[in-house]
């Protein structure tokens, strides 16, 4: 089985996760720029972020036979805080690079002013850019956020299929669908979607136009529900095909609409993806000059 993760926060999982990750037949994932947990004072701190996420962790992932790409945006949260406001002037300059196939996310955390105007402000430069836009959904009136989201796509005017609107479940698919929207899920180990949920969501609506994910945020996850998805699909009935389709091909489609997919990287790594970490880790210079320990 393999596995293209669109959504997994790997700035917050350890090494002995991407080993696991690849044992279960990860071999590509999208990384989205998101909320760090402790809240960030000014742009510098974005930047810096920025700047690990298209250079540090693909080079971490690459370690460990993946293929690591990033979306870039103000992320929904702290696009509430004045001190950020700055972010949004910086971004064309992440977005024109490299291994950036998305902006995102993007979205609505408590529905402010502030973040709609962030979130439309973003929606222009997906335009602008000719990239995708992942659009995450609030946790709280999970409804009425995306309501009012897809109320915003369709003012934008972006193409709806260069829009993926993620975390969705049972209550929030049909609208996402309607208008012609991807549709992500989050799969959870305790909360929103778990596999079986999954299978039965792809059992009413098919395979077309889904993403699953594993998220793999601060709060308790697990990066292994992707294959765990499409064990329970397996399961289920559906075929090695519709697997594929669902954990690899729907990703490379919607994030190749960027044009930027490395996966030409891959095809060339895979040869050599029986990587020794260890002795990969020892003989990096660039490793070895940051003193990592
Ligand atoms: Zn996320």
């Amino acid at each position: 089985m393999r596995i293209f993760d669109p959504h997994i926060h790997m700035t917050s999982r350890t090494t002995d996760d991407y080993e696991r990750m690849h044992a279960a037949g990860v071999r590509a994932l999208v990384e989205p720029a998101f909320w760090l947990g402790q809240p960030r004072t000014n742009v510098g701190s974005f930047t810096d972020y920025f700047d690990a996420l298209v250079g540090w962790e693909r080079f971490r992932a690459a370690q460990f036979g993946i293929t690591h790409h990033c979306t870039i945006a103000l992320n929904p949260k702290e696009a509430n805080d004045p001190r950020c406001a700055g972010v949004l002037d910086v971004l064309p300059r992440y977005l024109a690079k490299d291994g950036v196939v998305a902006v995102g996310e993007i979205g609505f955390d408590s529905m402010t002013s502030a973040e709609e105007s962030a979130f439309r402000r973003q929606l222009a430069l997906a335009v602008e850019f000719a990239l995708p836009a992942m659009v995450h959904t609030p946790h709280r009136d999970k409804e009425g956020g995306t309501r009012r989201t897809l109320e915003l796509v369709e003012e934008s005017g972006i193409d709806p299929g260069m829009v993926v609107v993620d975390h969705l479940n049972e209550l929030t698919v049909a609208p996402v669908d309607a208008h012609g929207c991807w549709m992500g899920f989050s799969i959870y180990p305790d909360t929103k979607m778990d596999p079986d949920r999954m299978v039965r969501i792809l059992q009413d609506r098919g395979t077309d136009r889904v993403l699953v994910n594993s998220a793999a945020d601060w709060g308790r996850s697990d990066p292994l529900l992707t294959r765990a998805t499409g064990d329970a699909m397996l399961a289920a009935g559906f075929t090695d095909d519709d697997v594929d389709r669902v954990l690899w091909r729907n990703p490379v489609e919607f994030f190749g609409q960027s044009g930027r997919l490395l996966l030409d990287e891959l095809a060339g790594a895979s040869t050599a993806s029986t990587v020794d970490a260890s002795s990969t880790f020892e003989g990096n210079s660039v490793l070895r000059g940051q003193q990592v320990t």
